[in-house]
């Protein structure tokens, strides 16, 4: 796979209002080797991202992706790798990660798609394009080094996304000793009495997730009643009734207790002030996201509550620049993978019809085209 983590030159990388700054690397490629104009250079490595670069390699497009974070997979990877994904058509239901497996070897092993991890986009510069003086190429600027492209695809989703931290009570230091924000593997609470903070969708769905995998579960919310989907919550309830799972509302945390990691945990019901002390090894607080678009904000593109907004052609306000995805907000918006995958077509479309206005806006059909020499066989 012609993915890298390239690191080493820095390009005046700017403040990245959130992104996570790349950490200080040493050996790994700049991205000097990575001086082609490509067609079409994807920001964001997520689901929709990953599907932009498909659809790239389906109009034989050549086209890149950079990402910020050091793995492929936004959102799935980061905040809920091991969460059922049950609304993308094709997978009656599908763990988020092996949903991102299955965009990487779609995208990645049929297509020469080189991925800058670990890359932060910073700004774009139009330039002459040395082939056609008339025309116009994008100098995107990184803090590793500059890319050249005909076109951009944004698919940044919700830029850097941080976890909101407890209100009221200071968690950080037991982080790294049995408090945590974010699941990598459920395996990590195996056999462990956990104790789940949030009243949320995340909250709920990792308080029915963990029922086959942590000892006991104690669910902690400060109002009474969860903002998440019904079925979940009747799930919580079934679970609560068979003695699986201690809800606790309308009740916060008051105090943590253990020598090395945590051992205890005292919580106090919100309006009557007593307290209990749950016997707890791990803290899961799901208390929802702050995000922010980072460098992207300094960029001349129309946004609107925190989202760049795009017409029906998923077209920016900026000259040769798309977006997809998350990030992006219109008129009938729906935050989905699915949408995503859909809006990501569009922008795709677009893009090579810009740089090639002779080719026709509607693709052939795959049964007919095959993955353009791709699979043996079909090209
Ligand atoms: C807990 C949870 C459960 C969910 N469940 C579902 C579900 O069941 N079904 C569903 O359809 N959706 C679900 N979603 C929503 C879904 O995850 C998003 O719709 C999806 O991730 C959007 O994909 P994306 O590629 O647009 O953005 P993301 O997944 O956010 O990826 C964007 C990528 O862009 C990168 N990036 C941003 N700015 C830059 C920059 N300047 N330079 C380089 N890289 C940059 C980021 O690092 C990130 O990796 C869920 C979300 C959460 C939080």
């Amino acid at each position: 796979m012609p993915s890298d983590r390239s690191n080493g030159a820095s390009a005046g990388a700017g403040d990245h209002d959130g992104v996570p700054p790349a950490p200080p690397h040493s050996g790994a490629p700049s991205l000097e080797h990575d001086s082609e104009v490509r067609d079409v250079t994807v920001i964001g490595a997520g689901p929709v991202g990953l599907s932009t670069a498909f659809w790239a390699g389906m109009r034989e497009a050549s086209s890149r992706i950079i990402d910020s974070l050091p793995d492929l997979g936004g959102q799935l990877t980061t905040l809920y790798p091991e969460k059922w994904i049950f609304d993308v058509p094709g997978y009656p239901r599908v763990l988020a990660k092996d949903l991102v497996e299955q965009l990487r070897r779609q995208t990645l092993d049929q297509f020469d798609v080189p991925v800058h991890l670990e890359t932060t986009a910073d700004r774009v510069e139009y330039e002459p394009d040395p082939e056609d003086p008339e025309r116009q190429i994008m100098r995107l600027v990184t803090d590793r080094g500059d890319l050249l492209t005909r076109t951009i695809v944004i698919a940044g989703g919700h830029g850097a996304f941080e976890p909101k931290k407890l209100p009221g009570f200071d968690m950080t230091p037991w982080e790294g000793r049995g408090a945590q924000y974010l699941v990598g593997e459920k395996a990590a609470f195996a056999g462990k009495r956990v104790m789940i903070v949030g009243g949320g969708d995340s909250a709920c769905d990792w308080t029915v997730n963990l029922l086959d995998t942590a000892a006991d579960i104690t669910l902690v919310h400060r109002r009474e009643g969860f903002r998440a989907h019904e079925v979940t919550v009747r799930e919580i309830e079934g679970a609560r009734l068979a003695g699986q799972v201690d809800v606790r509302t309308p009740y916060q945390i008051r105090e943590v207790s253990g020598e090395r990691s945590i051992e205890s945990v005292t919580i106090f019901h919100s309006e009557t002030e007593e307290e209990v002390e749950v016997p707890c090894d791990a803290i899961l607080l799901q208390l929802g996201f702050k995000t922010a678009l980072g460098p992207l904000k300094a960029w001349p593109l129309k946004v609107e509550k925190g989202a760049i907004k795009v017409d029906s052609l998923m077209r920016t306000s900026m000259d040769g620049v798309w977006a997809a995805g998350d990030i992006t907000t219109f008129d009938g918006k729906l935050k989905l993978i699915a949408t995503g995958f859909a809006e990501a077509a569009v922008a795709v479309a677009q893009a090579v019809h810009h740089i090639r206005p002779e080719t026709k806006l509607q693709p052939k059909y795959s049964t007919n085209t095959g993955v353009p020499g791709a699979v043996e066989g079909q090209a």
